[in-house]
């Protein structure tokens, strides 16, 4: 009997946490004083911004996702700003690093880190981050991982490469097409910007699914049901690129 009332104590323990930074994902609202909605975009932050800034600014990020032809436009999307960093800790967990935070499929709400709204840029230690990685990228990379994961369905959406997982909400975050020769041309000669690992940056994964949407004109539904390793369509992209 004892026992019992120690592993019941044990479990509550372990299990009570885990519960309470599920629902503060789920519903963070009340963490974020300053809100604006717009459509089916709502902006949330906890320092005030201008209302009218960020409205044109959601209009960006619409306008980002629409493009995307698996974007039924069903449902609101929120992003929370956390300028804090008992916020930021409280809403980005083991992801604290990042920039931006997407807990698919567990809520729709996304998540990014301290930014100036009004001028639309996200900041980072080394100072704000300089375009095209704007804000409206920042929340529309996040929201587009929602959007591609509920067109995957959870398991598949999980089990996708890197390159299609991260380059579909990339392609669908920054909204304008890629130069095929010059990045070709720059991934044979190894240049770091196209190596996430160096660069922090997913340019090689948007190349990637660029090559299937624009050069091949795969459909983003028809990419997310291939899940095709990042070798074998690297050779593909750099066969149809060979001189
Ligand atoms: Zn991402």
């Amino acid at each position: 009997m004892r026992i019992r009332h120690i592993v019941t104590a044990v479990v509550l323990a372990v299990l009570t946490p885990i519960a309470a930074g599920v629902a503060v994902l789920m519903h963070p609202q009340p963490a974020f004083a300053y809100h604006v909605q717009s459509g089916r975009l709502s902006l949330f932050s906890d320092k005030p911004f201008d209302t009218e800034k960020s409205k044109s600014l959601l209009a960006e990020v619409d306008r980002r996702l629409r493009l995307a032809s698996l974007d039924h436009r069903d449902g609101e999307h929120r992003i929370f700003v956390a300028n804090s960093y008992w916020r930021a800790r409280l809403v980005f967990l083991w992801n604290f690093g990042a920039g931006g935070v997407n807990y698919y499929p567990l809520t729709r709400n996304v998540f990014i880190r301290e930014s100036d709204i009004d001028n639309d840029r996200v900041q980072r230690t080394a100072g704000p981050v300089p375009p095209p990685r704007t804000f409206a990228y920042y929340a529309a990379h996040e929201i587009a991982h929602s959007l591609t994961g509920e067109a995957a369905g959870p398991l598949s959406y999980h089990r996708l490469p890197a390159w299609i997982r991260e380059g579909a909400a990339d392609y669908i975050g920054l909204a304008e097409k890629v130069d095929f020769e010059d990045l070709i041309e720059r991934l044979r000669a190894d240049d770091p910007e196209l190596d996430p690992k160096r660069s922090g940056l997913y340019l090689r994964y948007r190349l990637l699914v660029s090559f299937f949407l624009d050069h091949e004109h795969w459909s983003l539904e028809q990419l997310l049901a291939s899940p095709m390793p990042q070798p074998e369509a690297e050779a593909r992209m750099l066969a149809a690129f060979t001189n």
